[in-house]
């Protein structure tokens, strides 16, 4: 697996105030914000994607998820709702090599997903 910036910054080789971490996962603001909340959360342990997880790695999934749904209830976006989203690959748009979760909301979003010419 080749380096890349979230592997950095597991390695807090680059200074980044989190808004959750454990022993296995860590949430961040994302850099380019596309919604008034939009939080990355990671694993610390290094999977590229979820085409290369292991059948180990699905509590560690799930356990992303639940850190998610936490920090929306904490921003209380829970009640009007948000977006998770995980994009795989090149045609997925994955642009950092190491598997992350997205979390959109605080704003109404649009569902503008169709395939680039
Ligand atoms: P994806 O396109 O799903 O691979 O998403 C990668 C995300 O990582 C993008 O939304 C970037 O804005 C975000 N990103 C890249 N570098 C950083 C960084 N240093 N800190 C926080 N977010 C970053």
């Amino acid at each position: 697996m080749e380096d890349n910036v979230f592997l950095k910054i597991i390695r807090k080789e680059i200074p980044k105030e989190f808004r959750y971490e454990d022993d296995d996962i860590l949430a961040f603001d994302d850099i380019h914000p596309l919604a008034p909340v939009h939080i990355l959360i990671i694993p610390k342990k290094p999977i590229v994607s979820i085409e290369t997880m292991d059948g180990e790695d699905g509590a560690i999934i799930g356990k992303m998820f639940l850190v998610a749904r936490n920090i929306a209830r904490d921003l209380k976006i829970s009640e009007k709702g948000y977006k998770l989203l995980i994009r795989v690959g090149k045609d997925g748009g994955q642009e950092v090599s190491h598997l992350h979760l997205h979390l959109l909301g605080g704003a109404r979003l649009s569902e503008n997903i169709q395939p680039v010419e």
